[in-house]
């Protein structure tokens, strides 16, 4: 007898169960994905326990006939792909016809089900893969499954399910998903008897972010339309927003939602140098892809695709993005309290990564005291700019000063309305640190330090590309003591310093001593560098690319040389800046993420006045 023999249905059934059905959440993505396919624009999911003991799906699709309701549970049974050259232009979620009967393997499953032009409905009732019994069902139309107990049959599955609350953050956050890429679809899902998400149907993305995530969520945002063979559509946030981890960036790639690497690339590279390394920004991007350029068929659980042209896709989305940020110029806005929206919005009650999203709720840091390094200062940075030849003499020009208490708040207003049209019009200092302007648009507060650092930032970015930077030997090296896990990180990343102007030699034990560095930089700003360059090693446990290398020098750099805080500037200069502020690739942010600009809007201002 050969050793070798097909198995049978039921076990092929478990192993593909195996990667289909992950978790509950996985059971509520087919199960989904499966209404709409079967063009349902109602969905209402329900569970328990985190959807370990129930998990229930309604829909008004289209329903199936007796026989494609037990067909439906076959292995490789589909009925939306005939043949081969379907599978290379597929249109549907569902393609591989594995996911009934892989659920079905390890749960209790129910479906009730009628097609439209039947008048009598069906119910399958199937337990561990085995049909216990198909009966006549009186049924209004569509379908509903009930998977029960999953994993019943697979213990070592189900010791690795995770507690009810974690379950249920991966379904809300997956109906989630598909609420967004489907605004025209409503999508309730109820938790324990508890309506956690409830969505009408709506024409836009927007407006189903709206009754996601609120109001407030969604004008904070930034929208995207990019409509060329690969279109990119959808919001993405204001480089304020930092996150810690990818989990408020949802992905769709025609209609599907997907985790793919090249578009979490290029997203990454488009907020370079706005956000600091090892943050995330938030957004959900639709690609609609001609479907003969992406590949479907990675993996059983179908959330990777491929891309026939992977660098046209990045390219797509990194210069979307770009250009989004570029013309949007999303400054900092100040807290205000904002109106109530007009519609009825559902608070989700299971806590959602993009629910807790509440742009500025505390003092922008730009507020803060931005602490000058301890040093001596080198010259004025402003030295180079030029100095024009005293302005005439405005028509109102008004001086302010708060002096009973010069510790506490010193304001000098300078008025010369309309000089500069079409620009940025500073009108004087407050607390010789923060220029106080206005736009067409209202009233704005520039931190000047911050901003001289965002314009420096580039200008030594391009010197350090072109390899302009002079070094500079120190004669007695400075040393640095590391914690062994810094040491760690230090062997990472040595030789790369070395090629990036920093020389380093390791002393005795963990002790590392500085050679020689940028000159611009003083000693103590190469120690803190370094400090720094082993800091991101050792978080991102690699070594760092060139660009990180570049960027953390040309930061260091910067904030070296930028203008301090406390420092007087006459109107030229505080013109010179903005204008040189404004010319830079992102005015908004400072290259570490924190803003530089802080818009007070005139609706804001009419709105604190209780105008509007
Ligand atoms: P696939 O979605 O890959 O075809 P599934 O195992 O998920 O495979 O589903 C098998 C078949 O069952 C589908 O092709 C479809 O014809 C039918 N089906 C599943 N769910 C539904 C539903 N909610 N409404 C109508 N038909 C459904
Ligand atoms: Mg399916």
């Amino acid at each position: 007898m050969s050793k070798i023999q097909v198995l049978p249905d039921i076990l092929a059934n478990m192993i593909a169960a195996g990667e289909v059905v992950e978790r509950p959440s996985s059971v509520v993505k087919e199960l989904l994905e499966n209404s709409l396919d079967a063009c349902a624009t109602r969905i209402r999911v329900e569970v328990e326990a985190g959807g370990k003991q129930l998990i229930r799906i309604l829909d008004d699709g289209e329903g199936m006939a007796r026989e494609d309701a037990l067909m439906a549970f076959e292995r490789h049974a589909t009925s939306k792909l005939r043949n081969i050259d379907e599978l290379e232009r597929i249109s549907t979620l569902g393609f591989r016809g594995e996911a009934l009967p892989s659920i079905a393997s390890v749960s209790r499953v129910t479906l009730k089900t009628r097609a439209e032009a039947d008048l009598e409905g069906t119910q399958v009732e199937i337990e561990g893969g085995h049909v216990l019994k198909v009966s006549d069902l009186a049924w209004p139309g569509g379908t509903e499954l009930e998977i029960r107990d999953l994993f019943f049959n697979v213990p070592a599955r189900r010791k690795f399910l995770k507690s009810d609350s974690t379950e249920n953050f991966h379904i809300s956050n997956l109906v989630t998903h598909y609420a967004l890429a489907n605004p025209r679809v409503s999508f309730i899902l109820c938790s324990n008897g508890r309506e956690v998400i409830s969505t009408t149907q709506v024409e836009s993305l927007r407006d189903r972010a709206y009754q996601l995530f609120g109001a407030d969520f969604i004008d904070n945002l930034v929208e995207i339309e990019e409509s060329a063979v690969i279109s990119v559509q959808g919001f993405i946030s204001k480089p304020d927003e930092q996150r810690a981890s990818r989990d408020s960036q949802y992905l769709f790639v025609n209609g599907r939602f997907v985790r793919d690497r090249v578009i979490a690339r290029a997203i990454s590279e488009a907020y370079k140098n706005v956000l600091p390394s090892g943050t995330y920004p938030s957004v959900m991007l639709m690609l609609t892809v001609p479907s003969e350029e992406v590949d479907v068929n990675v993996h059983p659980a179908k959330t990777e695709v491929r891309f026939q042209h992977p660098y046209a896709v990045h390219e797509a989305v990194y210069n979307a993005i770009r250009t989004a940020l570029a013309t949007a110029r999303p400054f900092a806005s100040f807290p205000v309290e904002k109106t109530v929206a007009p519609a009825p919005i559902k608070e989700l009650s299971i806590t959602h990564p993009l629910a807790e999203a509440r742009f500025n709720e505390t003092l922008p840091q730009a507020f803060e005291t931005v602490s000058p390094p301890a040093l001596p200062d080198v010259e004025d940075p402003f030295d180079s700019i030029p100095n024009p030849a005293p302005s005439v003499p405005s028509l109102v020009q008004q001086s302010l000063s708060f002096a009973t208490q010069p510790a506490c708040s010193s304001l000098n207003i300078d008025y010369r309305i309309d000089e500069r049209p079409g620009k940025i019009q500073p009108l004087g200092q407050l607390r010789e640190s923060f220029i106080i302007a206005i736009d067409s648009q209202g009233l704005l507060l520039i931190d000047q330090h911050v901003a001289h650092e965002r314009v420096l930032f580039e200008q030594q970015l391009e010197r350090i590309k072109a390899r302009e930077l002079e070094l500079q030997q120190y004669l007695i090296p400075e040393t640095l003591d590391l914690t062994p896990a810094q040491a760690t990180a230090f062997e990472l990343i040595e030789s790369e310093l070395a090629a990036n102007g920093i020389q380093t030699m390791r002393l005795s034990g963990r002790t590392i001593a500085i050679q020689a560095a940028p000159s611009a930089l003083s000693t103590s700003d190469a120690k803190r560098l370094v400090l720094s360059l082993i800091t991101i090693a050792e978080r991102e446990k690699q070594t760092l690319s060139l660009e990180d290398f570049q960027r953390e020098i040309a930061a260091s750099l910067a904030c070296h040389a930028a203008i301090k805080i406390n420092t007087p500037l006459t109107k030229e200069k505080m013109e010179w800046l903005i204008d040189a502020l404004m010319a830079t690739e992102c005015p908004t942010n400072c290259p570490h993420g924190r803003p530089i600009i802080l818009r007070f809007t005139m609706r804001d201002i009419e709105r604190g006045f209780k105008r509007s």
